[in-house]
Formats: C-alpha cells, sequence, structure tokens
C-alpha cells in the first residue's frame, strides 16, 4: 500500500473573538482603576508580539484593595443570607460559561496554551468550580466542620501562570462561598482572564470590594501575603517561594494554604494496557506543554517493557503537532515566556551533561515564538537533576524498576508529594499503589484529571491545604473546632462564644462526679523514717528508655508538696534526632495498621492507666480534682480510640466527578509528628496533644512538660507495656525550647504541634518549619477539660484523592466498555 503523507489543514481560532482591548486595569473596590505601579506589555508568546498594555499595582493600591476587601466583608457581603452568596457565584459560573470561547481565546493568547485545552478544559472547569461552591454557599454547616463554621476574613491569593482562569476560580470560589472577600493576583506574564472574569463579576453585580484583582510582579504578591489586613493567604506557584511566604507569615497566625510543586511518578507495570497507558505518559507530561505542577515528569517503567513502551511513546510523540496554540488542531503550544523556556533547556542541558540520553520529536518549530520540541530522556538515573527537580515544560525523564517495591521506592524518594499514576490491569494493585504513594492524587489509569467536587493537594513540599470538595472548603474557614480557654472575667458580655462556653463551663462542674471520698491512709507498717529510693528516669525513645545522650539530668518533684522527688533525662539536640529516627522507622508499620488495630492499641492504653490511676493522681498532687483530670486524660484515650475507624468516614468523601470515573477521597497519616505539649496541664494536655496524633496513624516526638514531666514518663512506661509499636510514640524530657528547633528543622519531621509553646517562642519554631513546608498546628489556649473538637486530628491528616475510569480503560485514560 503507498505510504499516505498528508497534513492537517490550518485550523485556526479568529483572535477577534478574544476582543482584547488595548490597555486593562486593575479592578478595585467594584471599579477598573489604574494601578500605581509602571504599565507593562502582555505578550503572546506564540509569537512574540504585544497583546495589550496592563496597568499594575502599587503599594496603595494594595491598601485599597485590601481596605475595599475589609469594607465588604465587615458590610454587605456578610450581611447577604449564604443562599444569595450562593446566587452571586451561580451568576459567575454562568458568565463564564457564557462567554466562554472569548476567555478560551484570550487564554490561548496571553498563555501559548493550544486553544483546545482553553476551550475544552481551562474554561468550562472555571465554570463548573463556581458552579459547585455555589451551592456550598448555603450548605457549609453540612460540610463537617461542625454547624456554626465562619468565614476567614479577607484573603490575599496569588496564583501562576499556568492555568490563569482556572487557578483564579480555584481561589475565589471556595473563598467566596465561604463568606470571605479576596484580594487576587495574577501572574505578570497572563493577567488577561483574570481581569475578564472581573468584567464577569462586576457584570454579576456583586457588592463592591468582594473580589479585587490587582497586577503586578512577584513584589507585588509579596506585600499582598504579607499585608497586615489579611486574614488568611493561599499561594499556587513554586516551591522555592511558598517556603518564603510560609517563614514570612511565621508568628502571625495567619491561615496559609500552599500549592506547590511536583516531580510525579507515571508508573507503568507490565501488565498495563500499553497503548493507552502511551497516551497517559503523552497527556501526563505534554498536556499544556508540561507546565502543570502534577505533570507525570518522571516516568518508571517496569524493566521488562521498557523498549516496548519507549518506541511506541517515541512513535507517538512524533504525531503531537507543536505550533500555532490558536490552531485548533495543535497538541502542544508555546512556552509561557522567554524566562521559562531558558530554564527548561538548561535543565535539559544539565540531562545532557550528567549521562542521560536525549531523544527529540522531529516535529518542526515555528520561527517565532516560545518553543520547545516534545523531549525523552532514557538512562535517567535517580540522582540526575532531571529526576529530581521540576522542570516544568514538555520533558520526560524515563526510569525503570523490577518489582512494584522498588517502583514505589523510587516513586517516593523525592521531597515532593502531589500526584501520581500508576498503569496496571490488576485491581488488587492499583489500590495496593494508590494507598501507598505518597501523594495526594493519583491517577490509575488515566492521569491529569480535575473536578471541583475532587480534592486536590499535596504531601510533603507540594504544599498543604486542599483544593476543590469538601475537604477544599477548610482552607477558607475558621475550622478550629477545638474548645478554647476563655478567661470569663474578662469575657465581652456581647460575644457569644465567650457566654455559651461560660454555660458550658458550669454545665460541665455540675456533670462532673464528685471526687471520691478520700481513703484511710494510716498503715501500721509504714516507717516514718523510712529513706526513699529516688527514682530516675530515662527517655522514651524507639520504645527504650535510653538515657539521655547529654549525660544530663535534673531534678523533678511530683506529689503534694513536691513529695516525689525523682531524676529526669535532660534530652539534647541528638536525643532529638535519635526520636525522629524512631519515629519514621515505625511510621510506615503504624500507618498501615488497620483503623480496627489501632483503635484496640489506644483502648488498651486506656485500660493500663485506669490500673495505675492513683499512681497518676499522686503524681499530680492527689486531691478530687487531679483524680477528675487523670479520669478525663483516660477517657481522651478512649475517645480516640474511637475516632480511628471513622476518620475516613468523616473526612473522606466520595467525588460525583463529571465523567467516566469513580473519585475517592480518603484521609491518611501527615508523618512524623513533632508536639511541645502544655506546661501547665502535664497530663490531661499531654494526651489530649498525643492520642489524635497517634489515632490517625502519624508516629510522634513528644517534649514533655519541663516542670512537670512526671506524668509524662510515667505515661511512657505504660505506652512501653502497651500494644503501641516502640517508636510510635517516642517522649522527651528536658527544655522543650532546647530541642524544639532542631525538630522545627529537621528534614524528616512533617508537622508541628505547637500547642505547649508560648506566643514569643513562636514564630522562630514556625519559621523553621517552612525550610520543609511542614504543617504546623499553632492553637490558642485551650480547654482540654471540654470534650475535644475535630481540628486536631485534622491537622495532622492529609487528603489523597484516587481516580480510575470506570468500564474498561479507553485510549485517552478516559472510561468506556
Ligand atoms: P513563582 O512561584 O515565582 O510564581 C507564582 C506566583 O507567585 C506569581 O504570581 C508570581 O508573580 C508570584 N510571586 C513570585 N514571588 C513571590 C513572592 N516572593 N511572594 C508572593 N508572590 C510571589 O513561579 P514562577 O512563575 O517564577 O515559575 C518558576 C518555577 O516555579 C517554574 O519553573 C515551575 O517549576 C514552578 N511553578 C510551579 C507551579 C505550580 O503550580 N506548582 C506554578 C508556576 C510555577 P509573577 O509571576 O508575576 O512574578
Amino acid at each position: 500500500m503507498a505510504h499516505l503523507d498528508w497534513q492537517y489543514d490550518p485550523a485556526p481560532e479568529s483572535a477577534a473573538i478574544g476582543r482584547l482591548r488595548e490597555r486593562y486595569q486593575l479592578f478595585v473596590n467594584g471599579r477598573f482603576v489604574d494601578g500605581r505601579g509602571e504599565d507593562v506589555k502582555t505578550i503572546n508568546p506564540a509569537t512574540e508580539e504585544p497583546l495589550a498594555i496592563v496597568s499594575t499595582a502599587g503599594r496603595a493600591d494594595i491598601d485599597d484593595a485590601v481596605h475595599a476587601a475589609r469594607t465588604a466583608f465587615d458590610g454587605p457581603w456578610s450581611r447577604l443570607t449564604p443562599a444569595q452568596r450562593g446566587t452571586y457565584l451561580f451568576r459567575i459560573a454562568r458568565g463564564i460559561a457564557e462567554r466562554a470561547r472569548e476567555l478560551a481565546v484570550v487564554e490561548t493568547l496571553d498563555n501559548g496554551k493550544p486553544i483546545k485545552e482553553s476551550r475544552d478544559v481551562d474554561i468550562p472547569t472555571a465554570s463548573a468550580h463556581f458552579f459547585h461552591h455555589a451551592g456550598w454557599a448555603d450548605k457549609l454547616g453540612h460540610a463537617g466542620y461542625g454547624p456554626a463554621v465562619r468565614p476567614l476574613g479577607v484573603a490575599g491569593q496569588v496564583i501562576p501562570w499556568n492555568f490563569p482562569l482556572l487557578m483564579a476560580a480555584w481561589k475565589i470560589a471556595p473563598a467566596l462561598a465561604a463568606g470571605n472577600t479576596v484580594v487576587l493576583k495574577p501572574a505578570e506574564t497572563t493577567p488577561l482572564s483574570a481581569l475578564v472574569l472581573a468584567e464577569i463579576i462586576a457584570d454579576a453585580d456583586l457588592p463592591p470590594g468582594v473580589v479585587n484583582i490587582i497586577t503586578g510582579a512577584g513584589d507585588i504578591g509579596a506585600a499582598l501575603v504579607n499585608h497586615p489586613g489579611i486574614d488568611k493567604v493561599a499561594f499556587t506557584g513554586s516551591t522555592e517561594v511558598g517556603k518564603q511566604i510560609q517563614a514570612s507569615l511565621a508568628g502571625t497566625g495567619r491561615k496559609l494554604t500552599l500549592e506547590l510543586g511536583g516531580k510525579a511518578a507515571n508508573i507503568v507495570f507490565d501488565d498495563a494496557p500499553i497503548d493507552q497507558a502511551v497516551e497517559g505518559i503523552v497527556n501526563g507530561i505534554f498536556f499544556n506543554q508540561g507546565h502543570v505542577c502534577c505533570a507525570g515528569s518522571r516516568l518508571l517503567v517496569q524493566e521488562s517493557i521498557v523498549d516496548e513502551v519507549i518506541a511506541k511513546l517515541q512513535d507517538r510523540i512524533s504525531t503531537l503537532r507543536v505550533g500555532d496554540p490558536m490552531d485548533k488542531n495543535t497538541d502542544v503550544g508555546a512556552i509561557n515566556s522567554a524566562g521559562q523556556l531558558a530554564t527548561i533547556t538548561s535543565l535539559a542541558d544539565a540531562g545532557d551533561a550528567e549521562g542521560a540520553t536525549r531523544w527529540t520529536s522531529p516535529c518542526p518549530l515555528p520561527d517565532r515564538g516560545f518553543y520547545f520540541a516534545p523531549t525523552v530522556f532514557t538512562d535517567v538515573s535517580q540522582s540526575m537533576r532531571i529526576a529530581r527537580e521540576e522542570i516544568f515544560g514538555p520533558v520526560l525523564s524515563v526510569l525503570t524498576f523490577r518489582t512494584p517495591d522498588e517502583a514505589l521506592a523510587k516513586a517516593n524518594n523525592t521531597p515532593y508529594g502531589l500526584s501520581a499514576g500508576v498503569w496496571t490491569e490488576k485491581g488488587s494493585r492499583i489500590l495496593g499503589m494508590a494507598s501507598a504513594l505518597r501523594a495526594g492524587v493519583v491517577w490509575a489509569n488515566t492521569f491529569n484529571r480535575f473536578d471541583p467536587t475532587a480534592a486536590f493537594g499535596g504531601y510533603q513540599e507540594s504544599g498543604f491545604g486542599r483544593e476543590g470538595g469538601r475537604a477544599g472548603l477548610a482552607a477558607y474557614l475558621d475550622a478550629d473546632d477545638e474548645p478554647r480557654t476563655i478567661d470569663l472575667d474578662a469575657a465581652d458580655p456581647n460575644d457569644a462564644d465567650a457566654m455559651l462556653a461560660a454555660a458550658l463551663d458550669e454545665e460541665i462542674e455540675d456533670l462532673l462526679p464528685p471526687p471520691p471520698p478520700a481513703s484511710a491512709t494510716a498503715d501500721p507498717i509504714i516507717d516514718p523514717d523510712r529513706v526513699a529510693v529516688t527514682k530516675t528516669y530515662k527517655l522514651f525513645i524507639g520504645g527504650a528508655f535510653p538515657r539521655s545522650e547529654s549525660g544530663r539530668t535534673y531534678r523533678a518533684s511530683g506529689g503534694v508538696d513536691g513529695s516525689i522527688v525523682a531524676n529526669v533525662a535532660q534530652g539534647s539536640r541528638k536525643d532529638a534526632r535519635d526520636a525522629v529516627s524512631a519515629a519514621r522507622s515505625a511510621f510506615g508499620k503504624w500507618s498501615r495498621a488497620t483503623a480496627y488495630n489501632r483503635g484496640q492499641v489506644l483502648y488498651r492504653v486506656a485500660e493500663l492507666m485506669e490500673a495505675r490511676r492513683t499512681e497518676f493522681v499522686g503524681l499530680l498532687g492527689g486531691g478530687g480534682t487531679n483524680e477528675r483530670v487523670v479520669d478525663a486524660a483516660i477517657d481522651r484515650w478512649v475517645h480516640y480510640a474511637g475516632w480511628t475507624d471513622k476518620l475516613a468516614q468523616v473526612f473522606g468523601s466520595a467525588n460525583p466527578v463529571a465523567g467516566p470515573f469513580f473519585s475517592f477521597s480518603t484521609p491518611e497519616p501527615t508523618g512524623v509528628v513533632a508536639a511541645v505539649a502544655p506546661a501547665d496541664d502535664p497530663l490531661l494536655g499531654l494526651v489530649a496533644v498525643l492520642a489524635p496524633i497517634i489515632a490517625s496513624g502519624n508516629t510522634c516526638v513528644l517534649l514533655a512538660s519541663p516542670a512537670w514531666p512526671l506524668p509524662a514518663v510515667t505515661l511512657a512506661e505504660v505506652l512501653a507495656t502497651s500494644d503501641v509499636p516502640g517508636g510510635v510514640v517516642n517522649i522527651l524530657t528536658g527544655g522543650p525550647l532546647e530541642m524544639a528547633p532542631h525538630l522545627a528543622a529537621h528534614a524528616d519531621v512533617n508537622a508541628l504541634d505547637l500547642t505547649g509553646v508560648n506566643a514569643a517562642a513562636r514564630p522562630d519554631l514556625e519559621r523553621a518549619a517552612a525550610g520543609t513546608v511542614k504543617r504546623v498546628y499553632s492553637p490558642g489556649p485551650q480547654d482540654f477539660r471540654r470534650p475535644p473538637g475535630t481540628a486536631r486530628l485534622r491537622a495532622f491528616l492529609e487528603i489523597k484523592t484516587v481516580w480510575h475510569p470506570t468500564g474498561a480503560v479507553s485510549l485517552g485514560g478516559g472510561g468506556g466498555y
């Protein structure tokens, strides 16, 4: 048969549909205004031609925008009923849908992405995001964060250039649905679609100031997130800038969510449907020119099929049409900026220099504009930069593996943890891999699927917080439902919370059982002159009781009048490191234990404490009050034992995504949590901090109260004789403020609980935590006597979303039969 050499005819979308204006302004307080920064030109990366002039913000514009957002929050926006707020979001969703074709053209012209992607993915998903969240506005009480959740206030939001309108929708829609107002800064190179969205918002008649959009570069982003009038910061972008923002917010108490970079593994097993997998690999890395935080940029192929997969992949990539993004047949468009093109080029050059083998698609590239041909590197080793760093371009690094365990080890060998892909026909393997991959989204036999109902966000240095679905709402709500300590004398009678707490306090006092009568203590065999044995307590690390590496101890007392005296180990930096390594070793097994099993283990701790109840009461100083404290601590174990098998049911979800996929989200433990127990509540506070951390499968390094270490070390003895595996809980005594900085900076600690740290010491610890994007729970004073909420549990849970096509896997990774 004769070889058919045919080409697609050009099918360009008309740029006129974008109705670009010559000049764009900021959107502040419901009006389009000139900013006090310098005008910039935004260019079409496909042609390098200027598209429009954009006015940019100066510092005073940020003040104006934040002020407008605050005024709208304090006034008209908060006075609306939730249903009315929802109606505005419905209007925005409709507005986007009505102007979809125009928006697609604007997006493609400004960003360089293929028109078929703007048209079929970005714009419809942005509209769907507003639609989904519109419906949440009057149902927030059903979202699982308590019936009376409240908005946070003014949100400062900074977004990148890779999905300009979609990221704006991901940020604005949940913020408004939860009742907040916003100031959003799009990326300097892609401001246009956000400013068209501003027109849609103005047309929807939202009260002025509810949404403000200010343009400018990174310095304006930095000034916005650090503005004192902001209550909540949401950022999507590079891990490097995310860390800077987390550090700069240390100690401010402002709520932060970060959606950062990734280096996703896309894993292909030898039983995978290879043609479909090849489509998924292509989609995973070449969708949006690879400018995707969750791109499948590390391909892991089982060794036995690597030649076949690479050959098919190269064949398929050779057919991708690279070029004019406005052509409806284009598969891979322009790189967004000259700067990004330089980054991609230099990382690819590093691949050559480090010895990988480069293959480049033979596609022709346009003479003008920023383009990078689809590229595949083989002979890649894990240490190479192209296997470790986010390239954010159409460059795939291929590694191989022999066994599922090796695939898993390689996939998880990254500080990131945003997404992963798995290709196999085996259902059990899909679910096994999905649960063992440390990533916030796992696509099985598909890739790069997004839906407003399906939570999206990272583990580890890919950031924290979720966007989308019920889980995403938490980012914009004051959802800390742990009971707070309230100074009743100072409480404002008009503060409903304080008054409720006061009423509860009285109720609780009434409900508490009376202290048992004191027992007779006279005992004829007691020698009143007996010299007591002084006990020496060591640290509790990995299930054993080592001495402190420093060799230091200090004398601590307990009991009535300090009559119980003991030597207690004074932990050091080295002990803290040993404890982290013990906690890390224990994490795998403990996190995989069944929820039922963890529940049993926690319940057993309660039983063992009950058996030593009198001893604990004595350590606290005896008396009826302390009996009640010990009882409450025992009951707290029971409470959290009962939570272990509810977490997935309460915080997980089935996601009704649009398309032939089954998607679910499920909570998973964060990892190793370092916690500082409250200094003044040495037993109940300690248990209240520790139990929720380990109930959900985390392991813990706990710094005990320095003034009252004896209840903690006695609890360590209880734990050592319990069924809690060694290393799950590690208790260090000594000076917490000496050890905490090391834990905050330790790369293998995933999260910090600063409950026991005073306000003065928090900023430094929170800043140190930003170095590895640790999750930090830094609550105000809490009243541990009251029934706990769920915030302590949620603080150390990640939400993982899993997708799979329904029916047989079709080409393109979608569903079908
Ligand atoms: P950045 O993280 O620098 O930019 C993201 C957004 O943050 C932009 O709006 C940017 O403004 C703004 N910004 C920059 N510096 C600060 C700051 N100090 N404080 C607050 N906001 C700031 O990403 P880049 O655009 O520079 O891309 C660099 C690399 O980041 C890419 O090569 C890619 O690897 C990664 N990246 C990852 C993304 C993701 O979704 N995970 C998205 C984008 C990039 P402006 O752009 O106007 O200067």
